[in-house]
């Protein structure tokens, strides 16, 4: 395919992202609506953009081998964010909606911690783990989609990413740790994995455990994100029945 031919990375992610919604909430088959992954807010095409959940600047110190075997967007993983101006308890936020918040508050860590390389002696605090556990809630978004957003657990994530000096105190112990290693600094062929998509994720039980390059860390879970939701079934066992929670964190 030739690239003029080739549509545009945004408008790829918006039809996925859109097939996805419409498949859990058909209401939105017949509008040209999307909800960001962080607000929640149902918003346009133009309101939305590109997010690299892993920063462009943070993998830019990648060894040159690793920038030459694996395309930046594959470091990053990417999804959308809106960039409409946030507006909390009345008050607007400075910047570009969810897309600069992120950019502000979490994307400098998230820097620093991909940047580390012995975690023993860096000097880490609370705001490297909620930058994690943010981009980490964005990871897990993107490869199970709106159900993950759209439970309680996912409101409690959303809720969570706009707190960025502290922990809820709902959020689960365990998912409050980051547990780490030595990161390797150089490329070979075994280690593409280590490099490429950069949340790996197993579901276990209630909790979803993450891995980025060095880092394990768990993020809570409401369901089985790979158990089947009944979509089409009007009555179905609950493990299989999908009741989306539509609130914006600001109406919390
Ligand atoms: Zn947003």
């Amino acid at each position: 395919m030739s690239t003029i031919d080739r549509p545009a990375l945004k408008e790829i992610v918006w039809h996925q992202m859109r097939q996805d919604l419409q498949s859990l909430i058909p209401w939105f088959a017949n509008k040209e609506l999307l909800l960001c992954p962080a607000c929640c807010r149902p918003l346009t095409f133009d309101d939305f953009s590109l997010e690299h959940i892993i920063p462009k600047q943070a993998l830019a110190c990648d060894p040159p081998d690793v920038r030459a075997a694996i395309p930046q967007n594959e470091r990053s993983g990417m999804t959308l964010l809106c960039r409409k101006p946030l507006v909390i308890k009345g008050r607007r936020i400075p910047g570009s909606g969810c897309n600069s918040w992120k950019g502000k508050h979490y994307d400098p860590f998230l820097r620093e911690l991909i940047r580390s390389v012995n975690p023993i002696i860096a000097k880490f605090n609370s705001r490297h783990q909620l930058a994690l556990f943010s981009a980490g809630y964005l990871g897990l978004f993107r490869q199970f989609g709106y159900q993950i957003a759209l439970l309680p657990a996912g409101l409690l994530m959303r809720h969570q990413f706009f707190h960025p000096n502290r922990f809820l105190r709902e959020v689960p112990l365990d998912c409050q740790m980051i547990l780490a290693g030595e990161a390797l600094s150089a490329y070979d062929s075994d280690s593409r994995k280590y490099w490429s998509e950069p949340f790996k994720i197993t579901v276990d039980g209630y909790s979803a455990l993450l891995i980025l390059r060095n880092m394990a860390f768990r993020l809570p879970l409401s369901r089985d994100p790979l158990v089947p939701i009944a979509r089409a079934l009007p009555y179905a066992p609950s493990k299989y029945v999908f009741r989306p929670d539509l609130r914006t964190v600001f109406e919390l």
